[in-house]
């Protein structure tokens, strides 16, 4: 059994989709991962949350990092 830490989302995670920065990952029963962006994973959030077993969201960090730019 292999404790599952979360590692925290860098730059060079990149979504599958469209290359930008990941924000969300998610964890696959089969143990794969999928990295969306934060449009990506909010497009089809649905849909992963009923094949993950874990989905490590840190869009939350991206929004400080818009309200910090916006200022
Ligand atoms: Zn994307």
């Amino acid at each position: 059994m292999n404790t599952a830490v979360a590692t925290p989302l860098s730059a060079a995670d990149r979504c599958d989709r469209c290359g930008a920065q990941a924000y969300i990952r998610v964890s696959l029963p089969t143990g794969g991962e999928l990295l969306f962006c934060a449009h990506h994973g909010r497009e089809h959030e649905s849909k992963l949350r009923e094949v993950a077993i874990e989905i490590q969201d840190e869009t939350d960090r991206l929004g400080r990092i818009k309200a910090a730019e916006d200022n």
